[in-house]
């Protein structure tokens, strides 16, 4: 599990309120907003199921989805909230898609580099649904 570690100073970089983990990935306004572009962008892999608080917490919610893509650009966006805030910069959740469609090419690189056709099935299974997002 991927630890994050808050700023010393802990006021938010996006709303300047005092911060802490729950804040910084559910609580602030900026960060609701942010995850409501998400649920609407992402809305063919994610489905019409909200991002829990716990999802939007911990990356991972058992009473909401099993699903390994959801999981994943969960993960991202969780990662993506962190690193803009750390360094000051605004949440545009339009560069989020780039972040993650990285990923896509360097697990399609270690799929295709395998030769192994079970690992590109496995590639495949887990972005089916990658391509009926619109960037
Ligand atoms: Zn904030």
């Amino acid at each position: 599990m991927v630890k994050f570690k808050l700023k010393q100073n802990d006021s938010c970089s996006f709303c300047s309120q005092s911060q802490d983990r729950k804040h910084l990935f559910h609580g602030c306004v900026k960060v609701r907003e942010f995850w409501k572009k998400v649920e609407n962008q992402y809305e063919p892999i994610l489905g019409s199921v909200p991002i829990s608080e716990l999802e939007a917490l911990t990356g991972y919610d058992p009473n909401v989805s099993r699903h390994t893509l959801r999981n994943f650009i969960i993960l991202c966006a969780r990662k993506f909230i962190y690193d803009n805030n750390m360094h000051g910069k605004e949440l545009d959740a339009t560069l989020l898609y780039s972040v993650v469609n990285n990923y896509n090419k360097i697990e399609y690189k270690i799929a295709d580099e395998s030769l192994k056709i079970r690992t590109m099935l496995h590639h495949n299974k887990k972005w089916k649904r990658w391509s009926d997002i619109i960037p």
